[in-house]
């Protein structure tokens, strides 16, 4: 046998140490250039614009999208999964 709790967690106790544990949605800004939302201090994943330059680089825009947004899912399911 591994180790045990010796007392049980009261609900109390266990929404104290959640209540720090809501995501928040990530802050939006709209982009000059096309009007699409976007993150602020980051490119236009749209249009690629950050201000008047237009940035191109190596990863693509579907790439970054699509790394953000499973790595999102995967700790929004790891809390789901924690608060069951
Ligand atoms: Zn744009």
């Amino acid at each position: 046998m591994g180790a045990l709790p010796k007392r049980k967690i009261s609900k109390a106790r266990k929404g104290r140490r959640r209540s720090h544990n809501a995501l928040t949605s990530p802050a939006m800004s709209v982009c000059p250039k096309c009007g699409k939302p976007k993150r602020p201090h980051f490119k236009c994943e749209y249009c690629g614009h950050y201000g008047s330059f237009k940035r191109e680089s190596t990863d693509t825009k579907a790439n970054t999208s699509e790394k953000k947004v499973s790595t999102a899912q995967a700790t929004k399911k790891a809390k789901a999964v924690e608060k069951k």
